[in-house]
């Protein structure tokens, strides 16, 4: 496609060639003109020059002529220049020079004025000068008889000058002999001025004219070029405005048909007193009658209408046309392949006769079967889903974080107190509010939207619930739906109860002992590196005691096994007994060995604490006669207190304790030694 700016250069080059030629041709014809005016002038002179010749000529051809003078003098350059007639009077002669010479006297101060020039002139009256000896002396060097003319127009004095070669003739001879002056040769020339006025005038009205004419040439070309340009721009832009109105049509055409060809809106007419059932090829199209041309009655429109859905549809449409009002109905026809479809349609009374009673009813078809499925299987799936939902073992509610929407059956199985959530939510919003937070980290918060928050951040969230005294542990999971305008969650609930329990009991008998029920030596390794990370970080101290009963075996060998059993048991519901504060263990770490690790004490109340359960033991009088230290069962007691855990191990700390117990044993039993004590008194 032509742009605009390309149609514009095009019409620009064109219009700038012709502007170029018009001034062109134009400047031609104007120096045309100016030449012609000159040559005027030189023909004008060149007459003069003939006549001057001619005359010249005559007088030549004469031998010279006699006159009597008057105001003229004979000529002073002539020898026997004067005679005398029959009566005495003088006359002069007058020869073509002498003639020529009066003659140019006469022609002075007129427009046209002639002289003769002589670049070497016996009267020095015709002295050449300037323009005109130069020109006589190139016409001398052209050696040339024929008419050699040079002229030039002198803006200055308004004049043309011009000046012709003056050749000897035979007849010149009788006057020229003396001055050896040749036949044909240049004896000077005729100068010719002729009023240039009207020339110089003439120039400056043509420059004028040609100038004006030039520039409202130009001012014309421009003007039109801008025209041109504006009017190309308003093309197009009528050009662009059609376009866009005609893609703006095509597309809106195309925007109706393809709503007409999608809705597949079937138009059908119904005269209630004929009986004639008009319909379109959209109609026809529907039930595939596209090639049954022929005018339905609304009988046989009733025969392709279900049998089921007959009576509705009469019952519908008489009612509309009772109340003279327009109706929807859905119903089922009969296809030409047999198959039933879905119709909606659509009525209204469109004319009445002349008694104003309904004469004519008309409305649409469409073809409703695809959304009619779709609802089935909507219809279906909700079904399915409600079935899922109500009947999943599981607790499933739905929530926004703060109240309870929606449960299922699985619910009301735990709270059987409420039959429905109306009844729940009149005590409780939700579900979480029944939660019981606790040690396990798993549990979940029961604060508001922090619950759910939970769900989705602990690793396995569980919720635990007592309800009518019975304890309830439930895996969770949840699910974040995105509606319109909030959020919503799905949390499912798994009842996990005796899986729970059980795996609290593993966990429990994996560190316990069986025999004494307190902690095992497994678990204080564990438990043992715990605090001491503890106390390093909160900068506490530490306390280890190891605990030994004194002589065990003999009470084993006089006593029983089983009554040394009896005896394990007992001091170690003593030593729990004797350390109740949280953060204190005490664990059973070999035969007839334990351990007590406790944190946060002053040493002094930390031995303090030491002594008192050791008195405790003895305080309990099992008898043992064959103890050492008394009659009744003692323990001895390795004591290690650490103020300041740093750069400590738990070997360490193990091994300190270890030998405190042992020179406690060396010591007498029965007693607590402390580790620092120990090395005093070594040193
Ligand atoms: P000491 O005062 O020096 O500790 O003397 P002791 O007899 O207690 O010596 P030791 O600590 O070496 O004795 C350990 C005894 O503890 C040996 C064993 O008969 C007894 N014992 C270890 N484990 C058990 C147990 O599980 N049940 C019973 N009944 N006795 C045990
Ligand atoms: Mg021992
Ligand atoms: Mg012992």
């Amino acid at each position: 496609m032509i742009t605009i700016k390309n149609k514009f250069s095009i019409f620009f080059s064109f219009s700038l060639f012709s502007y170029l030629l018009l001034i062109g041709s134009f400047y031609v014809r104007v120096i045309d003109r100016i030449e012609e005016n000159k040559n005027s002038f030189v023909t004008q002179a060149d007459l003069h020059y003939q006549d001057i010749i001619n005359t010249r000529a005559w007088n030549a051809g004469l031998g010279g002529v006699y006159a009597y003078p008057r105001d003229y003098k004979p000529n002073p350059y002539l020898k026997n220049n004067t005679i005398k007639d029959a009566n005495g009077t003088m006359m002069i002669k007058i020869n073509p020079a002498w003639m020529t010479r009066m003659l140019s006297e006469y022609s002075k101060n007129q427009d046209y004025h002639f002289s003769l020039k002589s670049n070497t002139p016996r009267n020095p009256i015709n002295k050449a000068e300037g323009f005109y000896a130069e020109s006589l002396k190139e016409i001398s060097q052209m050696k040339s008889t024929v008419n050699v003319t040079k002229y030039h127009f002198i803006e200055k004095t308004q004049k043309f000058e011009y000046i012709q070669g003056l050749y000897l003739e035979q007849a010149c001879m009788s006057c020229h002999q003396e001055s050896h002056d040749v036949i044909d040769g240049l004896r000077g020339g005729i100068a010719i001025e002729i009023n240039a006025n009207y020339y110089f005038n003439y120039l400056t009205n043509i420059w004028n004219e040609f100038y004006i004419i030039s520039i409202v040439i130009t001012v014309l070309i421009v003007l039109l070029n801008i025209l041109v340009y504006k009017f190309l721009r308003r093309v197009d832009e009528i050009e662009i405005l059609n376009r866009t109105l005609e893609d703006k049509v095509k597309e809106k055409t195309r925007e109706l048909h393809n709503a007409l060809a999608g809705s597949h809106l079937g138009y059908w007419s119904w005269n209630i007193q004929t009986n004639e059932y008009k319909v379109d090829e959209i109609w026809r199209f529907i039930l595939g009658l596209i090639e049954d041309e022929h005018i339905f009655t609304i009988e046989d429109i009733q025969k392709l209408i279900y049998p089921e859905d007959l009576s509705y549809v009469k019952s519908t449409v008489e009612e509309a046309i009772a109340n003279r009002k327009a109706y929807v109905i859905e119903f089922r026809m009969q296809h030409k392949d047999g198959t039933y479809i879905w119709i909606e349609s659509s009525g209204s009374i469109i004319s009445y006769d002349k008694e104003s009673q309904p004469l004519e009813l008309s409305g649409t078809h469409q073809d409703i079967s695809k959304r009619k499925n779709l609802e089935d299987e909507v219809t279906h799936n909700n079904l399915y889903l409600n079935t899922l939902f109500d009947k999943n073992p599981n607790i499933i509610i739905i929530t926004d974080g703060e109240k309870m929407l929606k449960t299922n059956q699985a619910f009301f199985k735990i709270f059987y107190e409420y039959s429905s959530l109306e009844m729940f939510l009149e005590k409780f919003n939700c579900i979480y509010e029944l939660f019981v937070t606790g040690a396990d980290t798993n549990f979940i918060t029961n604060v508001k939207h922090l619950w759910i928050e939970e769900i989705f951040q602990k690793e396995q969230p569980i919720a635990k619930i007592i309800y009518k005294s019975k304890t309830y542990y439930f895996a969770v999971q949840a699910k974040k739906i995105f509606e319109q305008n909030s959020t919503s969650f799905i949390v499912t609930f798994s009842d996990i109860t005796e899986t729970y329990i059980l795996k609290k009991e593993y966990q429990r008998l994996a560190i316990t002992d069986g025999l004494t029920g307190l902690y095992n030596r497994r678990y204080f390794n564990q438990i043992f590196t715990q605090e001491l990370n503890r106390a390093l970080r909160n900068n506490h101290s530490l306390t280890l005691l190891i605990i030994d009963i004194d002589n065990f075996k003999l009470y084993n060998d006089n006593y029983g096994h089983d009554k040394g059993d009896a005896v394990l048991q007992k001091l170690s519901k003593q030593l729990q007994l004797c350390s109740k504060r949280s953060n204190e263990f005490v664990f059973r770490i070999g035969g007839e060995e334990f351990g007590i690790l406790y944190s946060e004490f002053s040493k002094e109340n930390s031995l303090l604490h030491a002594q008192a359960i050791c008195k405790s033991v003895e305080d309990l009088k099992i008898e043992h006669k064959y103890s050492k230290p008394l009659d009744v069962v003692t323990m001895s007691v390795g004591h290690y207190y650490a103020q300041n855990v740093q750069s400590l191990k738990v070997e360490t700390i193990y091994h300190n304790a270890d030998q405190a117990l042992y020179f406690a044993k060396q010591n007498g039993r029965n007693r607590v030694a402390d580790y620092d004590a120990m090395l005093a008194h070594h040193e």
